[in-house]
């Protein structure tokens, strides 16, 4: 009665069910998905890889795992440890759904600009917040810095240090690079993601770019305010950084150790204004049911980009995130867009998604 059952669901597009090992065995392989109406609209073909699917909501449910695992294969955390991290958010979450589920204490320095739903989920999640002044880099109060700093203090604790250990990218580059390529069967003419440690796009892009023999291309997308697009564009010529953006948890300052393992290898970067990641995330929401974070929709309209500049008929993928659930009370609200000046960037028949 059940496999019929079960079969009757796979025929009608549901998506085939697996049984795993705890939060970390459900971590991955995650679908890809066909955005038709974008695809439709550019006469290309338009993924997006559901990383808002992982247990922990967010593609970085894949790096924390990553890091903790490659501590524990090195011996430098022994049961009933710490794992302490600066981050802004969700390879946070991650690393606090896996430190529950291993058996660690969680600390987290975050700077004290994000997102309230955040900083709550950690803090349920058994996390020892700790929200310090969002500084540059190259004060010693940034988050970074200061989660390196305490970690220093514990005996059986480590800093994973997710821009600079290359564990980030790896996990990548042994998981979502390889599912994507099995996904689209090796037939994909570009991949493009913004990135925050780097270690997304520098493992997949690697992935793919060795898989197919350099055919398929990766770009990067960034918002305002990093410097990214003008070193890849530049040759390699680090600018200062200015601007700002609504996007949380992508562009960066400098090169990570995770980007820097594949930044000479793109093909190109452009920059992707907040209007119109604003406008994408109502435009998922109305023509595909999707309801995604800014970085989602920062990367999606770089994947349409550059479909376009692929030419008719190409295939381009890229990252959904993470969902619209951590951000709501800013993404949704009206009087939020009006603060950021992006309420004109929406549609008139999208708006009617504002309903904060
Ligand atoms: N989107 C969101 C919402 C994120 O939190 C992050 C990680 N900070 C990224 C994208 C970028 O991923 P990565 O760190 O692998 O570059």
């Amino acid at each position: 009665m059940f496999s019929v059952l079960r079969v009757a669901a796979r025929s009608r597009g549901f998506a085939t069910a697996v049984t795993v090992d705890g939060f970390t065995g459900a971590v991955g392989n995650t679908p890809l998905i066909y955005l038709k109406g974008l695809s439709e609209k550019t006469g290309s073909k338009i993924y997006g890889k559901a990383e808002f699917q992982n247990p922990g909501g967010s593609v970085k449910d894949r790096a924390a795992l990553g890091v903790v695992r490659n501590a524990e294969e090195k011996g430098l955390i022994k049961p009933g440890g710490t794992v302490v991290e600066g981050t802004a958010g969700n390879t946070g979450i991650g690393l606090a759904h896996v430190c529950r589920a291993r058996g660690y204490r969680c600390v987290i320095y975050m700077p004290d600009n994000q997102s309230q739903e955040k900083i709550d989920l950690l803090r349920m999640l058994g996390a020892d917040v700790r929200p310090v002044p969002a500084v540059a880099y190259d004060n010693p109060k940034n988050y970074n810095h200061q989660a390196r700093d305490y970690a220093q203090t514990l005996d059986n604790g480590i800093w994973t240090d997710q821009f600079d250990n290359t564990a980030n990218a790896y996990a990548h580059y042994i998981s979502t690079g390889p599912e994507i390529w099995e996904q689209t069967g090796g037939d994909l003419d570009g991949f493009i993601c913004a990135t925050g440690t780097g270690g997304t796009l520098a493992g997949v892009g690697k992935y793919l770019k060795e898989k197919s023999g350099g055919k398929t291309q990766i770009w990067l997308a960034d918002p305002p305010g990093s410097v990214l697009t003008s070193y890849v564009s530049s040759g390699g010529q680090l600018i200062e950084r200015s601007g700002s953006s609504i996007t949380e948890g992508i562009g960066q300052g400098r090169i990570t150790k995770n980007l820097g393992l594949f930044v000479d290898e793109l093909s190109g970067a452009f920059t992707v204004p907040d209007e119109k990641s604003i406008a994408m995330i109502y435009e998922l929401l109305d023509t595909e049911g999707l309801y995604i974070g800014a970085s989602t929709a920062l990367n999606v309209v770089a994947a349409v980009e550059l479909a376009q500049k692929l030419g008719k008929g190409s295939k381009v993928a890229t990252i959904l995130c993470d969902g619209a659930y951590r951000y709501q009370s800013r993404l949704f609200s009206k009087k939020w867009l009006k603060l950021k000046g992006l309420e004109d960037a929406i549609p008139a028949h999208l708006k009617k998604y504002a309903v904060l």
